[in-house]
């Protein structure tokens, strides 16, 4: 490499490394002229592809201040390639992502946060609460006590030793409301949820980190979801819960039957645990529930139901109550004739299959 190219390497990598570039600085000093920050104290968490601050804001001139958490997206990073994959696909990207431009790109994934925060915040799910975004730059109510320590993520959360047992119950139960409350309500699949992306505090529950979630009608949403559901699960058993199955979690989460509100919801959870298979003994139960889920993580999850091998064989299936290991029997069950509620059907019924189920692919359960 000649000189030149050596400086531009430098210069970026100075800027990938030192967030608070030029650019960074005076959209900063904008929010705080706008009110939105008066202060921007020293950083929280520096990750790969963003950097998170401390911040105080006085929005009322003669009130106290709030704290509020800054979240500045790294422009000169190579990691945000991989995701493109939660991109593509989402229509509220359907330009897609200009991969050449960096700015663009960071600036498509604070917007991303910014719109999913909103959305689950408005759906009374615990997550920071939207403040102002500009470019790279979001604002956000600050998670933590009033000395200005963030709380802990759930990872590194202490729980009273006493009680620990009930609590972890009580969070896992916490979890699995939030997660069918986000795919009923707000639409979307976290698509990164882990013990690293929820915080805690007082047995409460907040998801933060959401720039990669997706839309239900994404895709590869069922496989994000999936995936989400296996991370959690992983993390609870390793603090001793007894967790449901996968798939059990996963159709609890996607299928819209019931309540998403307390107090159901625990019932509805309760009902689950009652109504698992009565294995003899409980090695057995986990070594059965260890097999269903090796079985349901390897199972190929279509989306629409273009990608349903056959579509009316299952359908059938389903209708006789004998579906219950497809994964997307849920997707299927618009398809489903009961055999007492059937209508009349007219010989073109089968010509016409093809695009009434096209018509369907939207995912069009509201
Ligand atoms: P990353 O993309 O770097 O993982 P996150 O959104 O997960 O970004 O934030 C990184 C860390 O910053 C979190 O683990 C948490 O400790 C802290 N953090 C993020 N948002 C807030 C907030 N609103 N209040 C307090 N701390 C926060
Ligand atoms: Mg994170």
């Amino acid at each position: 490499k000649d000189g030149q190219e050596r400086d531009k390497d430098k210069a970026d990598r100075a800027t990938s490394e030192q967030v608070l570039d030029q650019r960074t600085r005076m959209i900063l000093y904008q929010m705080i002229n706008r009110g939105a920050v008066s202060e921007v104290h020293g950083a929280i968490s520096t990750g790969k592809e963003a950097n998170v601050y401390g911040a105080v804001a006085y929005p009322d001139i003669h009130g106290p201040p709030v704290q509020r958490a800054v979240k500045v997206y790294k422009t000169a990073i190579l990691s945000f390639k991989d995701r493109e994959r939660y991109i593509t696909g989402e229509h509220r990207f359907k330009s897609g992502a200009d991969k050449g431009n960096n700015r663009k790109m960071v600036k498509l994934w604070a917007e991303k946060e910014f719109r999913n925060l909103r959305r689950i915040h408005s759906a009374g799910i615990a997550c920071p609460e939207p403040i102002q975004l500009k470019l790279h730059v979001l604002v956000m109510d600050f998670l933590g006590d009033r000395k200005g320590w963030a709380y802990p993520r759930l990872r590194d959360a202490t729980i009273p030793a006493d009680d620990a047992e009930q609590i972890w119950m009580h969070l896992y139960i916490q979890l699995l409301g939030i997660m069918r409350r986000m795919y009923q309500v707000c639409k979307l699949v976290h698509a990164d949820l882990s013990e690293y992306n929820i915080l805690y505090n007082d047995k409460q529950l907040y998801i933060i980190d959401v720039s990669q979630s997706v839309e239900h009608d994404h895709p590869r949403s069922l496989e994000f979801l999936r995936m989400d559901i296996k991370n959690t699960g992983d993390f609870f058993r390793r603090q001793g819960v007894d967790t449901l199955s996968d798939r059990t979690v996963f159709d609890f989460i996607t299928i819209s039957e019931g309540v998403v509100e307390e107090p159901g919801l625990a019932q509805a959870i309760e009902r689950l645990y009652a109504s698992r298979s009565a294995a003899a003994d409980d090695d057995t139960a986990t070594a059965e529930q260890e097999v269903d889920n090796e079985v349901f993580r390897n199972q190929y999850i279509p989306q629409t139901l273009d990608q349903v091998y056959d579509i009316e064989k299952d359908a059938e299936k389903i209708g006789e109550g004998k579906g219950s290991n497809l994964v997307y029997r849920n997707l299927l069950a618009d398809q489903v004739v009961q055999p007492n509620e059937a209508e009349p059907r007219s010989s073109e019924d089968e010509s016409d299959n093809g695009a009434a189920l096209d018509s369907d692919d939207d995912g069009s359960s509201e």
